[in-house]
């Protein structure tokens, strides 16, 4: 009896090869990840090979608590020694040994996108070009994008030729000074210092004799940087193995480079290269749609995954007459199949936008049925709870004057604009940071008296704070911070139940946190809440639907999946407008369909309402289109916005001719027009039409923009 009776034949030879680089390319549900799993138990308890010695990353904290708990019990033992983390766990870990190569204190804190809009601000304003109209989340994009790519102020520097981008480089600098002034690490930063680090030779050796054995999962989705750290620490011993499927690259939007897992055979010429072709997790009738739609993709290499799991359920197709009325169906079909696929957990919703999980919600509300949204808005973005991080985030880091920006008046204690700006310059004069020109405020003479007593009290909360915070629990240290700074009374007398009610939820939260662990330092809390994830919470155990976007579902499984909102312009997005973007939205729709094993719903609306209150006239998706006839279950027939009838595999290739059609004709506008038609405004050259009610047009002209107009006079504004 070994461990590895759990795998199949391939995935055993992918198992067994321990020594070299070996690479598992194989399309969704055929093992991969259990194929390493299982890799890293047969390792540990018939190879002697200490736990301590292998590196293990995964995509999500969620995909590496599960396969800890999976080798553990296939080892039968606390397997709390080997690394199985995120590459961004694994980051801050190194940081938090070896931050100092790099510029940085151990006790660092980790930015959220809401921190990072601040220091954009205070750069924009600092550098005056805060009336320059750009906007902080796209130049926080555009960073993020070159930091993904590995292109930093120095090599941007030689690219920035154009007026914009040379603004981007100046905020750039400042803004990658001020992080490390206020010891902290955005998202992208993490993977870029630990890379960094690398280059230290004593560092890198350090951890290459000590990680002998890598291994890393959904390789398809890393970056350039990802890329750079794990071929470092790797380059020594070579042991690496990495698993993944070019058809589920779906991150290309935010840096990930598909190239990395396709020129791995490059990388390393001896690299024993397994394909695994048998799926394990979908009904054939799932699958073979799976298989059949990816073909469109001219990027991919085509699959050759079967499964011994014959037929199947036909995948139902559901029109609804309005977005209300989707969700109004799937909570009766839930109803309807609750108790014969074995309760609620059992059934996942994915969409692709977070925006569309609000219909779901209030249907399942009424219709009594238990859910929970993974996502969206989270929990830590309310402002009340990030007041309460943002103390939290002084305790630990007394550099980080982002966080005390955000509270030094939260709850109002009468420090205005002025005294801060006074502050500041004593911080700026000196030096120092803000935390210090509030313990000095004596020497500030410009601060009005009543001022000072409220900084000194605060400056006392901190202290005690800060005391307390090296041998209480993190539980007491929110106890004395609500006590001290009466923030829940201001709550309570505004009547903000919900922000009284949240807070509650977070001194909960860790307080069932050191339950489960025992001790938890403040620095590891933090850590814990800036790099947990959308998915991390999810309970098996507890019996809800549960909702997420398509990306969010990556590497997981669920008996029935809910694919809600296959309509054009949102699944493929409305951000698709290359091929290559095209395709990405199509390796999304191959992951949100193979996420199922037993029964695969799909539903879209003929209207939805997207921009403000109106309500457009929707198209489904493409998608739909190019999956088999024969394994799809149309509970109504297609009509498309003239009333046509059509069968679903005809549906996209019907309105790509519609549309060719259109363009050929350069239709005049007479009132008489659907959604996709082509029309000729005399200001605005041609455009086309994007979404129709019942009194206004919307109608996209390239160069201008999105336009609206009023039906009853758009025939004298169209011509
Ligand atoms: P994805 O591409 O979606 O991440 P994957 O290739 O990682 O998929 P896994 O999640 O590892 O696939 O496996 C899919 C399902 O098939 C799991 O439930 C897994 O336990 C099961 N499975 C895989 N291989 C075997 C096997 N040899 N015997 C029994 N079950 C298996
Ligand atoms: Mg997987």
């Amino acid at each position: 009896m070994s461990i590895l009776d759990g795998l199949n034949e391939e995935q055993r030879m992918a198992a067994e090869t321990l020594d070299g680089p070996v690479l598992i390319l194989a399309g969704a549900g055929s093992g991969k990840t259990r194929t390493i799993t299982y890799r890293v138990a047969h390792m540990i308890k018939e190879k002697n090979i200490s736990p301590y010695d292998i590196l293990a990353v995964t995509f999500t904290n969620k995909a590496a608590k599960e396969m800890r708990e999976r080798v553990e019990s296939l080892v039968g033992e606390d397997s709390g020694k080997i690394q199985i983390s995120t590459f961004h766990a694994f980051g801050v870990k190194l940081l938090r040994i070896y931050g100092k190569h790099v510029g940085y204190d151990s006790n660092f804190n980790i930015y959220d996108s809401d921190d990072q809009k601040r220091v954009i601000k205070s750069i924009l304003k600092k550098l005056n070009m805060d009336n320059d109209g750009l906007k902080p989340s796209a130049i926080l994009s555009k960073i993020s994008k070159l930091k993904e790519e590995g292109i930093f102020p120095l090599e941007y520097e030689k690219m920035a030729i154009d007026y914009y981008s040379k603004k981007i480089l100046s905020i750039y600098i400042e803004y990658q000074k001020a992080l490390k002034e206020n010891n902290a690490f955005d998202f992208s930063d993490i993977l870029v210092y630990t890379n960094e680090l690398l280059n230290n030779k004593e560092i890198l050796e350090k951890l290459q004799n000590r990680y002998k054995y890598i291994m890393v999962d959904e390789y398809q989705d890393t970056n350039k940087t990802q890329y750079n750290i794990i071929t470092k620490i790797a380059a020594k011993n070579k042991n690496l193995c990495v698993v993944g499927d070019e058809d589920q690259s779906i991150y290309g939007f935010r840096g990930a480079d598909i190239r990395n897992i396709l020129n791995f055979e490059k990388d390393y010429k001896d690299a024993t290269v397994i394909k695994l072709e048998k799926n394990y997790r979908s009904t054939n009738i799932i699958l073979s749609t799976a298989n059949a739609l990816i073909k469109n993709n001219e990027t991919s290499r085509g699959k050759n995954l079967w499964t011994d799991r014959e037929g199947g359920e036909l995948i139902s197709v559901y029109e609804a007459e309005t977005a209300g009325e989707e969700a109004y169906h799937v909570s009766n079909e839930i109803k309807k199949i609750v108790d014969v696929v074995g309760g609620y957990k059992n059934i996942a919703i994915l969409y692709r936008t977070n925006a569309q999980s609000r219909l779901f919600e209030e249907s399942f509300i009424k219709a009594k049925i238990p859910y929970k949204i993974f996502g969206g808005v989270q929990f830590y973005q309310r402002k009340e709870i990030k007041d309460i991080i943002s103390y939290l985030n002084v305790v630990n880091n007394t550099a980080d004057n982002f966080s005390i920006r955000r509270i030094i008046n939260v709850p109002s204690r009468g420090i205005g604009e002025k005294t801060i700006k006074r502050l500041e310059e004593y911080r700026e004069d000196m030096n120092v940071p803000l935390f210090y020109a509030i313990k000095n405020v004596d020497n500030i003479s410009t601060i009005t008296p009543k001022a000072r007593i409220a900084l000194k009290k605060l400056y006392s909360i901190f202290e005690d704070l800060i005391n307390l915070s090296k041998e209480e629990t993190v539980t007491d240290l929110i106890d004395t911070l609500l006590e001290r700074t009466k923030i829940l009374d201001t709550f309570k007398l505004n009547n903000e139940d919900e922000r009284v009610k949240n807070i509650y939820e977070l001194r909960n939260g860790i307080q069932e946190l050191e339950k489960e662990n025992g001790y938890i330092g403040l620095g590891d809390y933090l850590e814990n809440i800036a790099l947990s994830a959308n998915t991390d919470n999810m309970d098996e155990s507890d019996d809800y639907v549960k909702l997420m976007t398509v990306h969010n579902s990556k590497g997981l499984e669920f008996p029935v999946i809910f694919m809600v909102g296959a309509e054009e312009e949102l699944f493929p997005s409305l951000r698709e407008n290359t091929e290559e973007e095209l395709e990405e939205e199509r390796r999304l729709c191959y992951v949100a369909v193979t996420r199922a094993k037993d029964r695969l719903y799909i539903t879209y609306s003929r209207t939805r309402a997207t921009f403000g209150n109106s309500s457009f006239m929707r198209v489904p998706s493409r998608f739909i289109g190019e999956m088999p006839e024969k394994n799809l279950n149309n509970e109504k027939v297609y009509m498309n916005s003239n009333g046509y009838k059509n069968d679903s595999t005809k549906v996209a290739s019907e309105l790509n001719a519609k549309i060719e059609k259109n363009k050929k004709k350069k239709k005049k506008f007479k009132g008489d027009y659907a959604v996709g038609d082509y029309v000729i405004h005399k200001k605005f050259g041609e455009g086309k039409v994007k979404g129709i009610d019942i009194n206004r047009v919307d109608i996209y002209f390239p160069g201008h923009g999105d336009k609206k107009f009023p039906t009853k006079i758009a025939s004298k504004f169209l011509s």
